[in-house]
């Protein structure tokens, strides 16, 4: 079944039908899903999800644009957290040079801050880089090597793609693919085997074609499925049971 490695359900655009939208998950092919944390008030809300749906599990991160918000308090309370049974990722966790919410020293240094709680808790991580490809590699190279993790929702060159790759990463695949204008997706994932693929929605946003534009969901991954398998000339099924295969074994869901 559909394995959706990156998903944001504790967002407010679900409060209308959060319950009902999960609950058509098995029956729409979903079989489980990672909910990734994002800043300190995620948190709790993803325990809350985790404990609610036995097919959900979650990750507990900041992410680079709230980096702000971190202190030796809240880090300590992070670790705790992460010591849960069902969280399974120390995630989203990375640099986002687009949006420049918070200083570029700041957002590295809790990115490395992060990196090294990974390792200290033998847990994978869960990548997000948007327009800062140089300092991430640099950091993951030195900071990174030897863990486990994804670089989510991938959206740099096919070289890239291979350094990490290289290093046993797993490269995070959603709705950008089905888009027309991404012909640099569509080359990496022709180019990546699709042992180091994972399917992701990243949902509420970036919802494939041909509901773009729309508020996303893990039930919209048939279409990021369907578009890989083209890619890579194999059938939908071997391309939603190697990413299901590939994502268990990152987050250690067996
Ligand atoms: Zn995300």
């Amino acid at each position: 079944m559909i394995f959706d490695t990156h998903a944001h359900y504790d967002d407010e655009q679900f409060n209308e039908d959060r319950d009902a939208l999960l609950c058509s998950m098995q029956e729409g092919g979903v079989g489980t899903i990672v909910n990734a944390g994002s800043d300190v008030a995620s948190w709790e809300d993803v325990r809350t999800l985790t404990a609610k749906y036995a097919f959900v599990y979650g990750a507990a991160g900041v992410h680079p644009d709230d980096v702000g918000e971190l202190n030796e308090e809240n880090f300590a309370r992070l670790k705790e957290i992460l010591r849960e049974e069902k969280i399974v990722a120390v995630g989203e966790i990375g640099l986002d040079y687009y949006w420049d919410n918070e200083s570029h020293e700041l957002q590295k240094l809790w990115f490395i801050r992060q990196l090294e709680l990974a390792r200290e808790l033998g847990m994978p991580v869960i990548i997000h880089s948007r327009d800062a490809a140089a300092d991430t590699l640099e950091i993951m190279k030195e900071y990174a090597r030897g863990l486990q993790g994804v670089i989510h929702c991938f959206s740099y060159s096919v070289e890239m793609a291979r350094e990490y790759v290289k290093m046993g990463y797993y490269i995070g695949v959603g709705g950008v693919v089905t888009f027309k204008n991404s012909r640099k997706l569509k080359e990496v994932v022709e180019e990546i085997p699709l042992e180091s693929l994972l399917l992701e929605t990243d949902c509420p946003y970036l919802a494939p074609v041909p509901n773009r534009g729309k508020r996303n969901s893990s039930l919209n991954l048939v279409y990021v499925a369907k578009q890989i398998a083209e890619l890579k000339q194999v059938s939908y099924e071997e391309v939603v049971e190697q990413t299901e295969k590939n994502a268990r074994r990152l987050y250690n869901i067996l």
